[in-house]
């Protein structure tokens, strides 16, 4: 097979997609060979400075920075290839399709070796641009299967089949790499909490579905915005909506998670008016499962709703003051001895 096959094989198969930059700058790296430099730069706003967060070749890194800075603010949205020659070389530039998760925009960029011919820098700048293409349709799909057609928020579905990712991903940055903040915040427990919008039925009954509908699409608007970007937000089907995100302690956890409740409650709601949700939350440990954890946040939302709604409730804080009981660990040990069943 094609060595350029293989890297467009390997991007189609990824489906995480805090590595896709990095397939992507792999592909284009074995494409260029030795001699040319290649880099991928990451701004994590629209308006943020870019920083380089890979860089390979023969060249210097710093020079081949220079060159590309140069140019940098001049790289079209459109996905078009910007192409330059600085000091002698041949350079292309072209900023990725943005995931709808996040506004980080990954520019790759390219420094052909000072003797290379112009005929293969045609070939070799259409090559970076199908890449790059192929990068933005993987990413597509990838934002198709992973988020709620209504809020865009990630699905259930993407929870289930990626929870220890999550854990070790959850603050590294919504897409790639993140900057120190997030390692940092990596190092901190994880805590997970249910939302549950408070009488959502009665909603739906009195202004009909169309403005349920909304309601969803506020709430997740919300979430987005009073929520940090390493955090993952959930919409888990009907009115549920789950965050996993990293906080020194229970404290800090239900800060955040009390400055959203209080959020929801201040919000007009088109027609609707006040709506207001309760939320329960665990702390998340290093062997649990995700029933276990969504079972704990589950029962401390219960606890909410029954005690008056429009409240936080802290599983583990409950445990401690006897308002719930421990849950019951029931007994796995077989009750016959199953291989004496087949002597
Ligand atoms: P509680 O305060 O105890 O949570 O009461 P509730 O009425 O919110 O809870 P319940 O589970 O009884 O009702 C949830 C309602 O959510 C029922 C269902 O019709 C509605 N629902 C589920 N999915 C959607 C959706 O996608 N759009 C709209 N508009 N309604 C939905
Ligand atoms: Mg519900
Ligand atoms: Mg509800």
């Amino acid at each position: 097979m094609l060595p350029l096959l293989q890297r467009v094989e390997a991007m189609s198969a990824c489906r995480d997609r805090s590595r896709l930059p990095d397939v992507l700058f792999g592909a284009v790296g074995g494409m260029f060979g030795e001699g040319a430099d290649v880099g991928l730069f990451l701004r994590e706003s629209a308006l943020g400075p870019p920083a380089l967060r890979r860089f390979s070749g023969g060249g210097c890194e710093r020079r081949a920075c220079e060159l590309w800075l140069a140019c940098l603010d001049e790289v079209p949205g459109d996905g078009s290839l910007l192409r330059r020659a600085i000091d002698g070389r041949d350079c292309g530039l072209v900023a990725l399709q943005a995931s709808e998760l996040c506004n980080e925009q990954v520019i790759l960029a390219y420094a052909r070796h000072d003797g290379a011919t112009p005929e293969d820098g045609e070939r070799q700048a259409h090559d970076v641009l199908s890449l790059a293409r192929i990068y933005g349709h993987q990413l597509r799909l990838l934002d198709y299967g992973e988020l709620d057609s209504l809020t865009r928020l990630l699905n259930r579905k993407t929870f289930e089949e990626t929870f220890d990712r999550l854990l070790q991903a959850s603050t590294r940055g919504c897409e790639y790499l993140g900057g120190e903040r997030r390692q940092a915040d990596a190092a901190m427990p994880a805590w997970l909490c249910v939302i549950d919008i408070d009488h959502f039925k009665r909603i739906n009954d009195t202004f009909g579905h169309l403005f349920g509908d909304e309601v969803l699409l506020r709430l997740g608007e919300l979430m987005r915005r009073t929520f940090r970007t390493g955090d993952r937000l959930f919409r888990f089907g009907g009115e549920e909506f789950v965050v996993l995100l990293n906080a020194v302690d229970a404290a800090r956890a239900a800060q955040s998670f009390e400055r959203f409740r209080r959020r929801v409650e201040r919000h007009d709601f088109p027609q609707v008016g006040q709506v207001t949700c309760s939320i329960g939350f665990t702390r998340v440990e290093a062997l649990d499962v995700p029933t276990d954890v969504l079972g704990r946040a589950d029962r401390a939302l219960y606890y909410a709703k029954a005690s008056g709604r429009n409240r936080v409730c802290d599983y583990e804080a409950l445990l401690g003051a006897g308002a719930i009981a421990q849950p019951q660990v029931v007994d796995a040990t077989p009750a016959a001895d199953i291989d004496a069943l087949f002597d």
